[in-house]
C-alpha cells in the first residue's frame, strides 16, 4: 500500500512536471517567434520610431524629423537644444527601399519641419506633409548611378565637402522657418562645419602615401567620395545594400580584384558580410574590412553615441589599410 502511494505520488509529480515544462518550452516558443517577427517586420520598427517621432510632436521646441541617420545628426548638430529632433528610418535599418507606414507618415505629417537627403533615396517624400520641408542636397552637383534612366547617386553625405553643403542648406532652412534661434543655428553649424574641413584634410593627407587606388565597396556608395579623392571605386552591388548579387557579378568583381591586385574586400555594418566573404575566400592574402555608406548605426554604435565624424575616420582608416598606404 505505502509503495502504491509512493507510485502514485511519484507519477502525479512528473505528470505536473512535465507539463509545467512543456508550458515553459512552448512560451519560450512563442516569445522566440515573436522576437523573430519584431526583428523581421517593419511594424516592430515603425511602433518604435513611432513612438520616438510621438514624444517630439509633445514638445514645444521646433519639432525637426529628419528622414534617416546621417542627416539626423547633420539636424542635431545645428539645431543643438533649440529643437526636438527625431528619425523617421531607424537608424538600424538602410534607407533604400524604406516604405513608412501609413501612422508614420501621419506623425510626421503633425512634426514642424521634415528635413531629407533627397536625390531620390527617399521616394516616398511626396506623401509627407509636414509644415516645412528642408531638402539638404538642394544645389548640388549631382551625377548619375545609371544615365540611361537617369537615377541620380544620392550618397553626397560620404563626401565630406558635399556634406558641407548639406549642412549650410539645413541650416539656413532652419533659420529660415525659426529665425528666433537664427545665432545658435548659424554658430552651432559653423563648429560642425570646421570638423567637416579638417576631416577633408586628412583624408587628403592620408591618402597622399598610399599605392593603389582602387577598391570595392560593398554597395556603390562611394562614388562622390571617389570623385573627390582622386581614387576608383569597384562595388559587389551595383544596386543598393539589399538588392540580390548574382553568381556572374560575384565572379566579375574577383577577377577585378585579382586583376588589381587587391586584398581587402569591403563590407558593411548593416548588412550580411557573406558576399564580401565569398569574395575574399577567391583572394590569396585578402581581408575583409567594414567601409560603412553611413546609411545608419548598428545598436552598439547607437549605445557609443558613434557619431559621423568618427565613423568616416574608421573609413579612412580601413580604406588605407586596403589602398596599402603608409600609416
Ligand atoms: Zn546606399
Amino acid at each position: 500500500m505505502k509503495r502504491k502511494i509512493i507510485l502514485l505520488s511519484y507519477l502525479i509529480l512528473s505528470i505536473l512536471f512535465s507539463s509545467y515544462y512543456q508550458n515553459m518550452y512552448a512560451q519560450n516558443q512563442e516569445s522566440n517567434t515573436t522576437l523573430e517577427l519584431d526583428l523581421n517586420t517593419t511594424n516592430a520598427t515603425s511602433r518604435n520610431s513611432t513612438d520616438d517621432l510621438q514624444s517630439v510632436v509633445n514638445s514645444d521646441k521646433l519639432k525637426v524629423v529628419s528622414s534617416f541617420y546621417p542627416i539626423d545628426e547633420f539636424v542635431r548638430k545645428i539645431g543643438g537644444d533649440s529643437i526636438e529632433s527625431s528619425l523617421l528610418i531607424p537608424a538600424t535599418i538602410e534607407p533604400h527601399d524604406f516604405e513608412p507606414t501609413i501612422n508614420q507618415i501621419q506623425t510626421v505629417d503633425s512634426a514642424d519641419v521634415l528635413v531629407y537627403n533627397g536625390l531620390g533615396i527617399e521616394n516616398w517624400i511626396a506623401k509627407i506633409n509636414t509644415a516645412h520641408k528642408i531638402d539638404a542636397s538642394n544645389g548640388l552637383n549631382v551625377s548619375y548611378v545609371d544615365k540611361r534612366n537617369m537615377t541620380i547617386d544620392p550618397h553626397v553625405w560620404l563626401d565630406p565637402l558635399l556634406a558641407k553643403k548639406e549642412v549650410e542648406n539645413i541650416r539656413d532652412g532652419l533659420i529660415m522657418i525659426d529665425t528666433n534661434n537664427r545665432d545658435t543655428y548659424f554658430n552651432n553649424a559653423k563648429n560642425f562645419l570646421n570638423e567637416l574641413e579638417n576631416l577633408d584634410k586628412t583624408i587628403r593627407t592620408g591618402l597622399e602615401s598610399c599605392k593603389k587606388k582602387d577598391f570595392i565597396s560593398f554597395h556603390n556608395s562611394f562614388s562622390y567620395f571617389a570623385k573627390q579623392y582622386g581614387l576608383n571605386q569597384h562595388s559587389i552591388s551595383d544596386t543598393g545594400p539589399e538588392a540580390e548579387i548574382t553568381s556572374t557579378r560575384l565572379a566579375e568583381i574577383i577577377n577585378i580584384a585579382k586583376s588589381l591586385d587587391l586584398h581587402v574586400i569591403y563590407s558593411e555594418e548593416l548588412i550580411d558580410p557573406r558576399y564580401a566573404s565569398i569574395v575574399a575566400q577567391e583572394i590569396p592574402d585578402s581581408k575583409v574590412l567594414v567601409l560603412s555608406p553611413i546609411e545608419g548605426l548598428t545598436k552598439n554604435e547607437q549605445d557609443a553615441r558613434t557619431g559621423y565624424i568618427t565613423k568616416m575616420y574608421e573609413n579612412l582608416s580601413n580604406l588605407m589599410v586596403g589602398l596599402e598606404c603608409n600609416q
